[in-house]
């Protein structure tokens, strides 16, 4: 496919070129009746932290969907920072993905994070055999073969929700590598020894590439409650003894998750890892003073 002549880098390269831990921020596309300039702002404040790239979600519904690829290339175009955007495959046949892909490119973005997604409650009734996609690995195969995008895929230091054995889902995560993905990002997770211990795994069987953890750090009870259940990410006691200490008190449990969290990322990058990937949540101050307390 064609394109413009900007400036664009597939995010492996940051990985390969810098000298220092790379510095990746995930941000989520506001809902559609609700102005996407208040995130803009929330973007320019995160600029502070020279992040080498910004990832944009997309929506499990379909309402924030098409603002994905509005926001990435807006962040490229008007930010002058590196964007990768997800994309899910489940929901969608291969016809809508080859167009999605059409899109993504002519509107300058050249990194795409290829997620499976999780199936909407609307059609959670679906046929599954009538559905054109089952894994991600078939999606990366399909970017791959489209055009020359930058290509990251997610990975589950204590193991995807649906796999029995974390064993198995390293064995899967290995099929996507080799499909053609260049960075794994990770799932949240706590306790760093679960991602330590990951990692020596994934190398075992010969994932070579960047695995970058993703911290998302507690910043409100409630909503990180909501997430350890969802992803069933273990909490060590010290997380939990301040869950507890703080509960109904919610500014003394956003300070003390903004320790924890600066300390989680202090000790990955004692620890060599290739980078940081912040699940901001659209905040900015929070973010600023984990990266900053980090040293990063
Ligand atoms: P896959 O890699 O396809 O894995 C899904 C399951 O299938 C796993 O249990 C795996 O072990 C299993 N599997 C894979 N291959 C095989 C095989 N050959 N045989 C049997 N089983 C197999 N969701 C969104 O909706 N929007 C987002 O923007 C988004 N961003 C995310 C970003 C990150 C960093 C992460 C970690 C997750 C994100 N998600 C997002 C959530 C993700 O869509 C869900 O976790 C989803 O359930 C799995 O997607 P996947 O791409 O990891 O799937």
């Amino acid at each position: 496919m064609g394109g413009e002549n900007r400036v664009f880098m597939k995010i492996i390269e940051f990985y390969k070129l810098l000298k220092k831990p790379v510095l990746s921020l995930e941000i989520f596309p506001p809902q559609a009746n609700y102005p996407v300039e208040s995130l803009f702002s929330t973007i320019e404040e995160l600029r502070d932290l020279e992040p080498d790239f910004i990832s944009v979600t997309y929506g499990a519904g379909g309402s924030t969907r098409d603002r994905t690829a509005e926001i990435a290339s807006s962040i490229k175009r008007d930010f002058g920072i590196e964007t990768l955007a997800h994309l899910t495959c489940m929901a969608h046949s291969k016809q809508e993905v080859d167009l999605i892909l059409e899109t993504l490119w002519t509107q300058g973005i050249r990194n795409i994070m290829a997620l499976r997604g999780d199936p909407p409650s609307d059609t959670e009734s679906l046929d599954l055999v009538l559905r054109e996609y089952h894994y991600a690995r078939e999606l990366i195969e399909d970017a791959r073969r489209k055009a020359d995008f930058g290509i990251a895929a997610a990975a589950y230091p204590e193991g995807h929700p649906e796999c029995q054995k974390l064993g198995d889902d390293i064995l899967h995560l290995k099929q996507k590598v080799d499909a053609g993905v260049d960075v794994l990002i990770s799932q949240l997770f706590f306790d760093n020894r679960k991602f330590y211990d990951f990692i020596d795994r994934s190398l075992q069987i010969g994932i070579n590439c960047p695995i970058v953890p993703g911290i998302m750090p507690v910043l409100n009870a409630n909503q990180i409650k909501r997430m350890i259940f969802l992803s069933g990410a273990s909490v060590p006691s010290d997380l939990l003894r301040l869950l507890d200490k703080y509960d109904g008190r919610p500014e003394e449990m956003e300070k003390a998750g903004i320790e924890y969290a600066s300390k989680q990322v202090e000790d990955l990058l004692a620890n060599r890892v290739p980078g940081i990937h912040m699940y901001t949540m659209n905040k900015s101050r929070q973010i600023k003073e984990i990266v900053e307390n980090a040293g990063l």
